[in-house]
């Protein structure tokens, strides 16, 4: 007899709805699995005998061919161990298949018979919802991630046995919901663990630099000696950083639920990501690969920042990976089998020393490095690299007076309130462009409409351009910069002196 369960596979951060062909029949016995399994697909046949064995239920001695459609798509995971258990249950008649088709089911099972939680829940629910699919029974501890999505009914099975009951006796069981705008309020008000900008003492131009970063989202960079609490600083921008949005918290909970890094397989992620990978990183850790296609640190910073300490230390091609997904936004794996495309529109953050030595420009201690040993320091971070960093700034180790200066600087929630205010108003500018969420995003056009300059300004930033010889890619960013300064300041236009400062901010061009 043939039966079929509905189930899905992630492909990228998106789900497809995967058909479970369960068919036995005659012959002689033993179970193949057809359809692009991975292993785990195809251990799936050995759990579940055992799980249905131990809870009671018949495994048939007799062919079974499990066919897992659309046939060129691979399939990946435990997931599939719950819809192929129905298929064999309902197919050798151990349990009704009258409703099978009303729902779509996910789920690794234990040899007990208890369900797993899997990875890619909220995707699928997503996909699920837009099929008009009326219900999802996921593991229970999976069941918040799904109830999300509203327009669906979630049921949560802790044991396969739960899952039967729902099928024989579905008026039992009542879906889970949930408020997520509860969960989303929650998360705003959750404070921080980077520590709060008021145990930072002195550095009011890097301080400055985070609070033009975190409104406009801003590309940084902290050049400066060891020591100057360049790490300490960067470790403060989340923070400062206003809360995610309902769409932006949909969209990262929904990689990390892909990535299978949902903290306690919780519901939204609410908090900005901030990601800080060891400079050791390979190219796929960093931008997303593997042969079933997973995002990389870059897309786990999406709507938040990627923070590179000791930037020099990365791979130089490892760098180079970062180039094109800074300007678009997003990042296209490509397979033999399929390309995935993963959303990255992240703010850089990095760190690094002047010099090989790290003293250069320091008023403490003398640089031993020579100038060839500097230039060929420069030379590995690529100007293409350098002309994406908006803000570059230089960060000094603070003077002995101001180590034992009793004041403390402004909290990290006063600064918070201003970068909120900016990005309210740039929001309001936005209001008729699609997908622009800060000034960084800003393109040719629109800065043609809202960073125009008065004659004074254009003289400054002329005479910038030929004296630090700036790309005109460099000049488009210190507009961006100047009109984030203008948002922080509430001028609707932008003057000489927001001009000034934004180009105040390119220190490295200086340097070089
Ligand atoms: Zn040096």
């Amino acid at each position: 007899m043939l039966k079929r369960v509905w189930s899905a596979a992630i492909v990228g951060i998106d789900a497809v709805k995967v058909g479970v062909e369960v068919n036995i029949s005659g012959g002689l016995p033993g179970v193949v699995i057809l359809g692009l399994p991975d292993s785990a697909v195809q251990e799936s046949r050995e759990r579940v005998k055992a799980a249905l064995k131990n809870n009671g239920f018949d495994f048939p001695i007799r062919k079974i061919v499990i066919n897992l459609t659309p046939a060129d798509l691979r399939k990946e995971g435990p997931a599939f161990d719950l819809p192929i258990s129905l298929g064999v249950l309902a197919a050798s008649e151990q349990v009704s298949a009258n409703l099978l088709s009303n729902f779509l089911f996910l789920g690794e099972i234990s040899l007990d018979g208890s369900l797993r939680a899997v990875s890619g829940v909220l995707p699928i629910a997503v996909t699920a919802e837009k099929m008009g699919i009326a219900g999802l029974v996921v593991p229970a501890d999976n069941v918040q991630e799904a109830a999300v999505v509203q327009g669906i009914d979630v049921y949560g099975c802790k044991h396969l046995s739960e899952v039967i009951k729902l099928l024989n006796n579905p008026q039992v069981c009542s879906p889970v919901k949930l408020d997520y705008l509860d969960y989303l309020h929650q998360g705003a008000q959750v404070v921080n663990n980077g520590g709060d900008l008021r145990d930072v003492k002195g550095q009011a131009h890097a301080r400055r630099a985070l609070e033009i970063a975190a409104t406009g989202g801003h590309n940084l960079i902290f050049v400066g000696p060891p020591g100057s609490g360049k790490t300490m600083l960067a470790r403060r921008l989340p923070g400062i950083l206003p809360p995610l949005s309902l769409d932006e918290s949909l969209a990262v909970t929904r990689i990390y639920s892909v990535a299978g890094l949902l903290k306690n397989r919780g519901t939204l992620v609410c908090d900005r990501p901030f990601r800080s990978p060891h400079h050791s990183a390979s190219g796929p850790s960093l931008v997303g690969g593997g042969s079933f296609p997973r995002p990389g640190e870059i897309s786990l910073s999406h709507h938040g920042v990627l923070f590179l300490d000791e930037l020099t230390e990365f791979k130089r091609d490892v760098l180079e990976f970062l180039r094109q997904p800074l300007e678009d936004g997003f990042v296209t794996i490509s397979r033999t089998r399929q390309s995935v495309i993963f959303p990255a529109q992240f703010t850089l953050l990095a760190s690094t020393n002047p010099c090989p030595c790290g003293y250069y420009g320091d008023t403490l201690q003398n640089c031993t490095c020579s100038p060839r040993q500097r230039e060929q320091y420069w030379a590995k971070l690529s100007g293409p690299l350098m002309d994406r960093i908006d803000l570059q700034v230089a960060v000094n180790r603070l003077q002995p007076t101001e180590i034992t200066q009793q004041t403390t600087g402004e909290s990290t929630l006063a600064v918070r309130e201003r970068v909120q205010q900016g990005r309210e108003r740039a929001n309001i500018r936005f209001q008729t462009e699609n997908n622009l969420r800060c000034n960084a995003q800003m393109q040719s056009h629109h800065l043609q409409k809202w960073c125009q300059l008065d004659d004074s300004s254009r003289n400054l930033l002329e005479a910038a351009i030929r004296k630090l010889g700036l790309s005109a890619r460099a000049s488009d960013r210190i507009l961006k910069v100047a009109r984030t300064i203008a948002d922080l300041a509430l001028d609707e236009h932008l003057k000489p002196h927001h001009v000034a400062e934004a180009i105040q901010y390119r220190t490295i061009d200086r340097m070089q």
